[in-house]
């Protein structure tokens, strides 16, 4: 299946003024990506460097690509060029060195931190209380290069609405919780995908990031 436009306005046309769509084209060819483009679609989410590196070139300029995935240390300064938004810091060591690629291009980098909060051990993210204490210290002074925009979660990989309300409004919770300090660049509370955006809606998303239900599923 290729991009699914119809799919991708009935879900734009649901979601209350303020909420954005990211479309998920991890493993998708080129020509899924130019035929989301020709529909409208700007803001594309991909999970491997190298995969975004091959496609980012090709593909038109005023494309916001946001990096999804889980970002190691020595890849940062392949994608700080041009990536929008890099959604998954979940160490201070990553911070730093994107900070230093920053620096280095003369230019400011956004992210957003990631919060653990579902039940699933594999997943990444600080704690809510790592956090909420990481960000109580004087960070922004620490790192004039970074824009810390906002948070990102996943929730647990379960059909059961209990729960992953419960994590999704945990999020929500750290992300209000953190406002006052971080000021009005932090906005984005990235958390909704495929199986489950209506419920990260109601609780507060901003950000859904969406991938098999617009462009099928994966291998
Ligand atoms: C792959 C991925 C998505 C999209 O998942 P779908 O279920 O295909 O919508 C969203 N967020 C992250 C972090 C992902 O890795």
């Amino acid at each position: 299946m290729a991009f699914n436009a119809k799919v991708y306005q009935e879900i734009s046309a649901a979601l209350p003024a303020g909420v954005a769509i990211v479309a998920v084209s991890k493993t998708k060819p080129i020509q899924d990506l130019q035929d989301a483009y020709a529909e409208g679609v700007r803001d594309f989410g991909e999970n491997y460097v190298q995969e975004l590196m091959e496609k980012q070139p090709v593909l038109p300029a005023d494309i916001r690509w946001h990096f999804i995935g889980h970002l190691q240390s020595n890849k940062v300064k392949y994608i700080a060029p041009y990536v929008h938004l890099i959604h998954g810091v979940d160490k201070v060591s990553l911070l730093d060195e994107i900070q230093k690629q920053a620096a280095k291009l003369g230019k400011k980098i956004a992210v957003l931190i990631q919060l653990h909060v579902a039940q699933e051990e594999t997943k990444f993210g600080f704690s809510s209380d790592e956090a909420m204490e990481l960000f109580s210290a004087a960070l922004p002074e620490k790192y004039p290069n970074i824009v810390f925009s906002g948070i990102m979660a996943m929730a647990s990989f379960l059909d059961n609405t209990e729960v992953l309300k419960s994590e999704f409004c945990e999020a929500k919770r750290v992300f209000d919780h953190l406002a006052p300090i971080m000021g009005k660049e932090w906005n984005t509370l990235s958390m909704g995908m495929s199986s489950d955006w209506q419920l990260a809606v109601q609780e507060g998303s901003t950000l859904l990031r969406i991938g098999s239900t617009l462009f099928g599923s994966r291998n």
